[in-house]
């Protein structure tokens, strides 16, 4: 039975103090007890003052967080903790103007910053997975638009292509990509990234998709005639397109390109575990564990 997701009493009674935090982020980092991380050996002193793990058998000393996105952080754990439970939490988003002042965080750079971290996290930890059997493909254009040509011509609009696997009438998993162009190079580049082998691409007639007829997999394309056809062949596409533009527009008041791609891994993230819901909190915190943390001016690039 799907257990009810946590809440919001629940956690702050659960996660009140930064040891409670502690103990949780050591149980999910080390379920069977610590371990270090350089010689796998189980017995280690604890330093209370330095807050570090020193292994017994090769002298190693770690820390709780360190190779996670939490390490060397001065924001409180108990801070990141919510961080990560109301992005979880939050099917449409939450902006980090909203996550500042709930948060009492003091710059927004540094909310910003946690933002990314988080995401990206949720990003590679779906990278992990492809998409297998029958996908609809489409793409879409995010973005004010500027006078010229319009729909795939169009230019100054980020461009998306997202895939969505088909479970008769159901979706299953989904993957978007925000790329430069819609050629069959990238296409195709996209295609091994996120494709398992055999699978069967429908999509309408754009000549870049033809790409996906290959050896990995079959191409389908359909013929379209005009809009509402589209939104009849590919109903799951097109749900998600509108769902996360209404975002989008709605909760973030635009993103910028570059950082597209990052909204785009935490929308999918979501969207691709919304039957485990009261697990999703735990899921980007161990997603958070996994992730080497990244600097500021990495994520500026
Ligand atoms: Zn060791």
């Amino acid at each position: 039975m799907q257990q009810k997701p946590m809440s919001l009493i629940e956690f702050q009674r659960k996660f009140a103090t930064e040891k409670a935090c502690q103990e949780h982020l050591f149980r999910l980092r080390w379920p069977d007890g610590y371990q270090c991380p350089r010689c796998h050996h189980e017995h280690a002193y604890f330093h209370r003052t330095r807050h570090l793990y020193q292994c017994k058998a090769c002298g190693y000393q770690a820390s709780l967080t360190a190779g996670t996105i939490f390490h060397r952080t001065r924001t409180p754990l108990r801070k990141w903790f919510w961080m990560i439970f109301l992005v979880g939490r939050q099917k449409s988003g939450i902006s980090m103007c909203s996550l500042q002042r709930m948060l009492e965080i003091k710059t927004y750079k540094t909310v910003w910053v946690m933002g990314h971290k988080i995401r990206k996290a949720m990003a590679d930890r779906d990278a992990h997975y492809k998409l297998a059997g029958l996908i609809e493909m489409d793409d879409a254009y995010f973005g004010a638009s500027k006078p010229g040509k319009r729909g795939r011509g169009a230019s100054g609009k980020a461009k998306v292509v997202v895939a969505v696997q088909t479970l008769e009438d159901k979706a299953g998993f989904v993957k978007m990509e925000a790329v430069a162009t819609l050629s069959a190079r990238q296409i195709h580049e996209m295609a091994q990234e996120v494709l398992r082998e055999n699978v069967v691409v429908r999509t309408d007639g754009w000549v870049a998709y033809r790409v996906l007829n290959s050896d990995h997999s079959t191409h389908e394309p359909v013929v379209v005639g005009d809009g509402s056809d589209a939104v009849k062949l590919f109903p799951w596409v097109h749900t998600l397109i509108a769902n996360i533009k209404g975002n989008i527009r709605g909760v973030y008041h635009g993103v910028s390109g570059k950082h597209l791609q990052r909204y785009l891994a935490e929308y999918c993230y979501r969207f691709n575990r919304r039957f485990w819901e009261s697990q999703m909190f735990d899921r980007i915190l161990t997603a958070c564990i996994g992730t080497r943390t990244v600097s500021y001016s990495e994520l500026r690039q």
